[in-house]
């Protein structure tokens, strides 16, 4: 993915702002003809517990950047993808130029989904 990933996930463990600290994300959707069929698998309620699990895929230093310079974007995770049937779908990678992730009432991967989805 060659661009900014904007996420409305919340109430995710990853969400900042709006952007998603993770180090690697994976779109589930291998069946996935519309954005409703996908989801952000990566997803994880925010909370300590979840925050301890997935403690080796954020990216911690990302982070500090961002905290330091809020006007710009300094976390980029890398995007896996089996929504297979996506334009930007290249070898299970995302080739989108930006990436918008659904999700603004989710509290598990189910509630959120690919919005730059396309067949
Ligand atoms: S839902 Fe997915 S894209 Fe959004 S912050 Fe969480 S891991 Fe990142």
């Amino acid at each position: 993915m060659n661009g900014r990933l904007s996420c409305s996930a919340v109430n995710c463990v990853h969400n900042m702002s709006g952007l998603c600290s993770a180090n690697r994300i994976l779109v589930n959707g291998m069946s996935a003809h519309s954005s409703s069929g996908t989801q952000c698998e990566t997803f994880a309620e925010k909370g300590l517990k979840n925050a301890i699990t997935h403690f080796t895929n954020i990216n911690i230093s990302g982070e500090i950047r961002q905290l330091m310079d809020r006007d710009g974007i300094h976390m980029y995770p890398e995007v896996g993808c089996n929504a297979v049937s996506c334009r930007y779908n290249d070898d299970r990678k995302c080739q989108a130029d930006g990436l918008m992730i659904m999700g603004a009432h989710a509290e598990t991967s189910d509630g959120t989904y690919c919005e730059t989805f396309v067949l």
